[in-house]
């Protein structure tokens, strides 16, 4: 059986070395794991055709007492089919500067903890935190129908004293 823990976590990756960079953070080294070839972000097929390599530093979940921060070697392949992309990295989307996971993170802390404390508990800066909390609420709360709307009223009121505003919103629909 495979005793590599950490080959759990980031999909086509495995740790190369770590360093303690200050007392309570960790620098995880990834290297592509040989057996599995990069995999184009357009369409999916995988190739051995490497373009160009570039290392990106990603915060990552903390582990234990540490900060995690990974230093990942993407590739950008040439593909028959789209041309040079970056290679697919599910753990990893977009050019963002967190891992999935820790983005995932974010969002639940978010969700039940005003944006600053998230910030101080995780390392992260607020308006990485506001960002992340953001697009959760894009993606999540589906824009009123206001093709009925008459009149619209808005107030807003504290939840937690000076630490987080409510705005509510209601509407009156037209009389029938
Ligand atoms: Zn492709």
């Amino acid at each position: 059986m495979d005793a590599n823990l950490l080959s759990l976590f980031w999909e086509g990756f495995e740790l190369e070395s770590y360093e303690v960079t200050t007392s309570n953070t960790l620098s995880l080294r990834l290297q592509p794991r040989s057996s599995q070839p990069p995999v184009c972000s357009g369409c999916g097929q995988a190739t051995l055709l490497v373009h160009d390599v570039s290392r990106r530093h990603v915060r990552e979940r903390d582990l234990f007492d540490y900060r995690v921060w990974l230093d990942v070697p993407v590739r950008r392949v040439r593909c028959v089919g789209c041309g040079i992309r970056r290679e697919q990295i599910h753990w990893l989307p977009g050019r963002r500067g967190l891992t999935q996971a820790m983005i995932r993170q974010v969002e639940v802390l978010a969700s039940l903890l005003p944006i600053k404390q998230v910030a101080e508990l995780l390392g992260l800066h607020w308006h990485t935190v506001k960002a992340i909390d953001h697009q959760r609420l894009s993606r999540e709360v589906q824009a009123p129908d206001l093709s009925q709307l008459r009149r619209l009223i808005m107030d807003e009121f504290a939840l937690f004293k000076g630490h987080r505003y409510a705005t509510v919103a209601t509407r009156q629909r037209p009389l029938s």
